[in-house]
């Protein structure tokens, strides 16, 4: 695994609404983020477990859904060209001799940070894995639960299992490169996106992949490498030949890494105070659904005020001893050239 050192201001920690807004507030005090999320897409609870709910409390956004709110706050981050790391997440959370931070990612990546901002929400997202005996044996050789690199399944011989969007997402992804791929669903009928469904159906229909129904029930190889899945169909079991399997059965949120870091919880969450969100650790704030105070609201506006707040107080920890002026994007030229406008 190679270790690519990343040094910036600012890394946040969950590409959340709150993670999100944050590369807006930083930004405009001139802090450059990366962002990291373990999930292979921004949104964090409103692109995972709502994408497409309407929301009726954003402040002027009467109707929005989770999408489209990720999709205007990906927008608003734009001019502040953030860098982005999905799929990866964040393990360890260490303070360096020289005040900075260190943050390692399961990926390989290493960061080397100012300040860090964790805005990790419920934790992290971890896939519900199938109830099939023996499965962990073919972990991270044969069977996965996120796709890290395409490039590793070229040429085999895939096996997907479920219908939501991350589902058809990678069928759709990964035939191209696949030496076979099927996907098993319990029924016909699908809770992804229609157009990735009527693309999914005009591939099987052109030969150039399969789609059944059925559920697996055990798995066959030798030394964690897959040869074949059992499956039960409604007319009776059969075996697909497979040498990579892909389950996605949703995720459930866990704490995750958060815990191992030193900071003080309470109940799960990270106290912070309501003047700067920085934890027991200066340097590192946190932000949105992971933290607590008094009188603490679960919400993304309250996030949002959050972020404001601890990007003040994260310009000082950068640049100490600076004056920092306190300016309305209106009016502010300076502001105004930083987001591209002026
Ligand atoms: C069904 C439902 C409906 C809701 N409706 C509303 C509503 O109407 N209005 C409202 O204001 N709120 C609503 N909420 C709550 C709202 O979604 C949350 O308050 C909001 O998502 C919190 O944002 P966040 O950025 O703090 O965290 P999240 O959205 O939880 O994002 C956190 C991100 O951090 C990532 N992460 C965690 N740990 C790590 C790690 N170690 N390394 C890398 N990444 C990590 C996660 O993968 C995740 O993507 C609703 C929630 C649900 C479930």
């Amino acid at each position: 695994m190679s270790e690519e050192v990343i040094s910036t201001d600012a890394v946040i920690v969950g590409a959340g609404p709150c993670g999100l807004f944050a590369i807006f507030e930083l930004g405009l005090l001139d802090i450059k983020c990366h962002v990291v999320d373990i999930l292979d897409r921004p949104g964090g609870q409103c692109a995972e477990l709502y994408p497409e709910k309407p929301i009726y409390d954003i402040p002027a956004l009467p109707i929005v859904t989770g999408s489209e709110l990720t999709h205007r706050l990906l927008d608003q981050a734009k001019p502040f060209k953030p860098e982005y790391h999905f799929n990866q997440m964040v393990t360890e959370l260490t303070k360096r001799e020289d005040g900075r931070f260190e943050l390692k990612t399961d990926g390989g990546l290493v960061f080397n940070a100012k300040v860090v901002v964790i805005a990790a929400g419920g934790g992290s997202f971890q896939p519900k894995k199938p109830p099939i005996p023996g499965i962990e044996a073919y972990e991270a050789k044969s069977v996965f639960y996120s796709v890290k690199k395409m490039e590793t399944l070229r040429g085999r011989d895939i096996l997907i299992v479920g219908g939501g969007d991350s589902a058809l997402d990678w069928t759709l992804n990964l035939q191209p490169l696949a030496r076979s791929l099927t996907l098993l669903h319990r029924r016909d009928d699908f809770r992804a996106a229609p157009d990735s469904v009527k693309k999914m159906r005009e591939l099987v229909a052109a030969g150039k992949m399969q789609f059944k129904l059925g559920q697996v029930t055990g798995l066959t190889g030798e030394g964690g490498v897959l040869a074949s899945v059992q499956v039960k169909g409604n007319e009776g079991p059969f075996d697909i030949t497979a040498n990579a399997m892909l389950p996605f059965f949703g995720l459930t949120m866990k704490l995750g890494p958060v815990a191992e870091w030193g900071l003080n919880l309470h109940e799960n969450l990270i106290p912070v105070d309501t003047a700067k969100f920085e934890t027991s650790t200066p340097g590192i704030f946190a932000i949105g659904d992971i933290n607590t105070y008094p009188g603490k609201l679960k919400l993304i506006l309250s996030g949002f005020h959050e972020a404001a707040l601890m990007a003040q107080e994260a310009f000082h920890h950068i640049h100490p001893g600076e004056r920092l002026l306190f300016q309305y994007t209106t009016s502010s030229s300076s502001l105004q050239k930083k987001l591209g406008v002026a």
